[in-house]
């Protein structure tokens, strides 16, 4: 069989190896597996989001409202957006698809940071697309404005706080590249992690109502994260309505489920779990910023829900992740983003407790 020529250059997704892996492999109990790999909330799912889910098990025959009108108003009622302004996806993934499929071909290129979210280049490789990579993991705006001008991008993709290294781009920076390019290149401000970043420092804090007054700019948010529902496989885009209408014309029917949105509508009332949810993390990430500068190890200054140690040659972060998961702890090895370095998801205190456990051992 002879696939798209463009398939050829795609390197599969590497996601976070999963409790099962570990419980199968080294028969460790999976209540005794500590996954901090995938940048899930530690705290688990909101009990009056699982209540939903199950309360609304029983219209699981009938297909979703394919209008979403419901999340969508009480988006447009926690941004100040209008319902116009809202795309709804299989988490933000799928929008990234449908921004993809929309504006991409094999005469166009993007542009994102050195190091960034590996879905970017993956969906952009699909139609063909060819990547422009800035020369610094940090979204530096005089970097990405010359790239701008050398090569012209459809799409630029600006990830703050950027995922994998936990730094994040301030407001006045994003701005900075917005108002650097014209409207024919798509600027994607992907806020995955948003909450924690504007919960630390008000600068970083980017709300999809600062960027509506360009026609060419698109907010992404997700309830995978702050809200804890990654399984449930929600994500929006925000920007005018324009550009919605657009990419509503990618989107298969009923994208997402019931359950699903039933999930985040009752978890978008819930700002006291997200807060909660901040708060266990900036009390816990201090223990890893601590632990780092007792053990001489750098660490990238987080604005996410994890933190990135980046090793010297003293340490192999492939040794060193394959080590911990013979241990039953589950962490992100970012060798497949040519970096020393492993990503840790910042746990609950006995998770961590575990890590540092574990840790200690294998570099003394
Ligand atoms: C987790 C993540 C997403 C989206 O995740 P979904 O679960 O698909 O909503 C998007 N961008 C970044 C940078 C992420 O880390």
């Amino acid at each position: 069989m002879k696939f798209n020529k463009a398939l050829e250059d795609i390197q599969l997704y590497e996601a976070g190896k999963p409790i099962e892996l570990v419980v199968r492999e080294f028969g460790i109990a999976p209540e005794d597996v500590v996954k901090l790999a995938s940048n899930e909330n530690p705290i688990g799912t909101n009990p009056a989001v699982a209540e939903t889910i199950v309360r609304n098990a029983a219209k699981a025959h009938l297909y979703p409202d394919d209008s979403m009108f419901e999340l969508k108003a009480a988006l447009a009622n926690l941004y100040t957006v209008g319902t116009e302004n809202i795309i709804i996806g299989a988490g933000s993934d799928q929008i990234l698809e449908f921004i993809s499929h929309a504006l991409l071909n094999e005469t166009s290129s993007v542009l994102m940071s050195q190091v960034t979210f590996a879905m970017y280049e993956i969906y952009a490789k699909q139609v063909g697309a060819k990547i422009v990579r800035t020369s610094n993991y940090t979204h530096k705006p005089e970097e990405f404005i010359e790239a701008y001008k050398e090569h012209h991008p459809k799409v630029i993709y600006i990830c703050t706080p950027n995922n994998p290294t936990g730094d994040a781009t301030s407001k006045e920076d994003v701005l900075r590249i917005i108002n650097a390019v014209d409207s024919d290149t798509l600027v994607v401000v992907d806020g995955a992690y948003m909450e924690y970043a504007a919960a630390k420092e008000e600068k970083y804090a980017i709300a999809p109502r600062d960027l509506l007054e360009y026609d060419n700019v698109i907010y992404l948010g997700t309830f995978s994260k702050a809200y804890g529902l990654g399984g449930m496989r929600i994500g929006y885009g925000i920007a005018q309505s324009g550009l919605i209408r657009a990419l509503h014309k990618m989107r298969p029917p009923f994208n997402v489920t019931t359950l699903s949105l039933a999930a985040a509508l009752e978890a978008s009332k819930d700002r006291a779990f997200v807060e909660k949810s901040v708060a266990l993390h900036q009390e816990q990430i201090k223990r890893y910023e601590a632990f780092a500068k007792e053990h001489n190890i750098e660490y990238i200054d987080s604005y996410t829900n994890f933190i990135t140690y980046v090793f010297s040659e003293k340490f192999d972060s492939t040794k060193i992740a394959d080590a911990l998961l013979k241990k039953g702890v589950i962490i992100r090895n970012l060798a497949s983003y040519k970096m020393n370095a492993i990503r840790i998801t910042i746990g609950t205190a006995k998770q961590n407790d575990t890590f540092f456990k574990y840790f200690t051992e294998i570099i003394a």
